[in-house]
């Protein structure tokens, strides 16, 4: 790991040997791909601080240098709302930065944000034509960064200034959650002239980017900032308010006479394992640790009111971004020893790779092919151990991955104070079980057409609700989906 200084010195060389100058392909993928510069591992692992310290000016700028401006860009492709990455890198490596964001907003809301969170390796990234010749996805043009960089840029020279709102048409929208499918569809719904109510669970918006992405990855004065952004355009959002309890669906439609309703309600229902010893103390689901942490500030001993479990030595049990979030966490609320354990090896973990780098940097230890038969508790009914079995690889399962085969015999006990389940969330069963109408998968999914219109009349659905978890780019690509949809219900009614 390089430090800021010494990537920003080393930009600032090419820059100057590059700059105005026309390049070959050849000199193009000759031009080392830019290193993030990040705070010290030792460090980081004391704060909460953002731990990717974004790109100095040179290094945006000689990474986008490294795009070849492909006639037939087929990162386009791999990213979820079509942005027109070669022309808003293009812009970006001209120095042009205003230019490369208006490209920016013509496609995504949240450029900040999804520079920072969306994985990129299997998006955007994937389909680039400098790592497919480079023969590594690792060296890539770092889209992402680049768009993080312009939309930081935007944010703090105040450029990024509210979308225009048409003329009132006189019609009522009710967005239900305020993640960013609800986000992407609220401002979608209020610039084609509606009036739009964003209804909220919990005391602040944002969803799962307030209270489940930890601070270190997304600063939440980004997500805040969005969220004034809204309210600038006169979206009224009413938090503490639980749909299917303070109201229900139907009430919204025909009692507060909504002409349209959105869910983007998310998947907040944390999986189980269901093995013995799972209701012991010191158990929990990532979704409880993880808010706890962000959005109730467990972190801040001196202020917050909601204490965090005090561990030493914490197993988290799965292999996704939530795993890597709630161990990297558990690190920096003061755990001795923090273990991921999960049924398969690195190369199926679903984790976006840099977290997996992240993690390591960090010192959180990976105990692979390996998943907790039960979990052993001491006569206070405290977590003390696991046993956990050990695992092969078999032949490929429904998603591609290779099967865990368990080994006979092979378990173990492993001492742990802690256990952190994070395999994955299931959508919350409150909206559906309080309209039977709605209809919904086997697993709680609310079942909707190509233009995310559920199976009730004037009601739309996007994001993890309807995806199962999926990611925050998906989720916004939902919401501006199912917002076109409404806008055309709407002006034909
Ligand atoms: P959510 O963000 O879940 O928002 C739904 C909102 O609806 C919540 O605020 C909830 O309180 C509210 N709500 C629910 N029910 C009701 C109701 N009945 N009434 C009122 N309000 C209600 N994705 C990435 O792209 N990159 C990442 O790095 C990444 N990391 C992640 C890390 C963690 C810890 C988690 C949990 C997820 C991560 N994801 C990541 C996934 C991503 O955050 C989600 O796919 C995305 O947030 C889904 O957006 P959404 O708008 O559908 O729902
Ligand atoms: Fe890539 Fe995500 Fe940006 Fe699209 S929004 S260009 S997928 S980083």
């Amino acid at each position: 790991m390089m430090l800021l200084e010494t990537l920003r010195e080393n930009a600032a060389r090419i820059l100057g040997e590059i700059d105005g100058k026309e390049m070959k392909t050849k000199e193009r993928l000759a031009l080392p791909p830019q290193e993030m510069p990040s705070q010290d591992p030792l460090e980081r692992c004391a704060n909460m601080r953002e731990v990717a310290l974004g790109y100095t000016e040179e290094q945006v700028r000689v990474e986008a240098a490294r795009c070849l401006q492909c006639k037939n860009a087929k990162c386009i492709e791999g990213c979820p709302v079509t942005i027109d990455i070669p022309g808003f890198v293009a812009a970006a490596a001209r120095g042009d930065y205003r230019s490369s964001f208006d490209i920016i907003k013509e496609s995504s809301l949240l450029p900040a944000i999804c520079g920072r969170v969306c994985p990129q390796e299997n998006q955007c990234q994937a389909y680039c034509t400098v790592g497919k010749s480079l023969k590594d996805v690792g060296k890539a043009v770092s889209i992402g960064r680049i768009e993080r960089f312009v939309a930081d840029w935007a944010r703090a020279g105040g450029q990024s200034s509210p979308p225009e709102v048409k003329e009132s048409t006189g019609k009522r929208v009710a967005v239900i959650g305020s993640g960013p499918a609800g986000i992407t569809a609220a401002a979608d719904l209020r610039r084609a002239g509606h009036e739009v109510t964003v209804f909220e669970a919990f005391h602040k918006p944002g969803g799962v980017m307030i209270y489940g992405i930890p601070e270190f990855r997304l600063p939440k004065q980004i997500v805040q900032e969005e969220i004034e952004m809204l309210e600038s355009m006169g979206v009224e959002i009413r938090t503490n308010f639980l749909i299917g309890r303070t109201r229900t669906l139907r009430e919204l439609l025909e009692k507060d006479k909504y002409d349209a309703v959105f869910i983007g309600s998310g998947a907040g229902l944390p999986r189980f394992m269901n093995v013995a010893g799972e209701n012991l103390v010191g158990v929990f689901s990532a979704n409880e640790y993880l808010t706890r942490a962000n959005l109730m500030k467990a972190y801040d001993t001196e202020h917050a009111v909601t204490p965090i479990y005090p561990s030493r030595t914490v197993a988290v049990i799965g292999g996704g971004n939530v795993a890597m979030d709630s161990a990297r966490m558990a690190k920096r609320l003061g755990a001795e020893k923090v273990t991921i354990v999960y049924r398969r090896t690195e190369t199926e973990m679903p984790a976006r790779v840099e977290e997996v780098v992240h993690a390591k940097e960090e010192g959180i230890e990976f105990f692979l092919l390996a998943n907790p038969v039960e979990i052993l508790g001491n006569d206070k009914g405290r977590v003390r151990g696991m046993s956990v079995m050990r695992y092969s690889l078999g032949e490929p399962d429904e998603s591609g991955r290779r099967r865990p085969v368990p080994i006979e015999g092979s378990e173990m006990e492993m001492a742990v104070d802690t256990v952190i389940v994070a395999i994955g969330n299931d959508s919350n069963p409150l909206l559906s079980r309080t309209t039977p109408e709605l209809q919904t998968t086997e697993r709680g999914n609310i079942i909707t057409d190509e233009n995310g219109k559920t199976s009730m009349d004037r009601v739309y659905a996007g994001g993890d609700i309807v995806l199962g978890s999926a990611t925050v780019i998906l989720a916004m690509g939902e919401g501006r989906k199912a917002a076109a949809a409404i806008n055309a219900f709407l002006a034909g009614v």
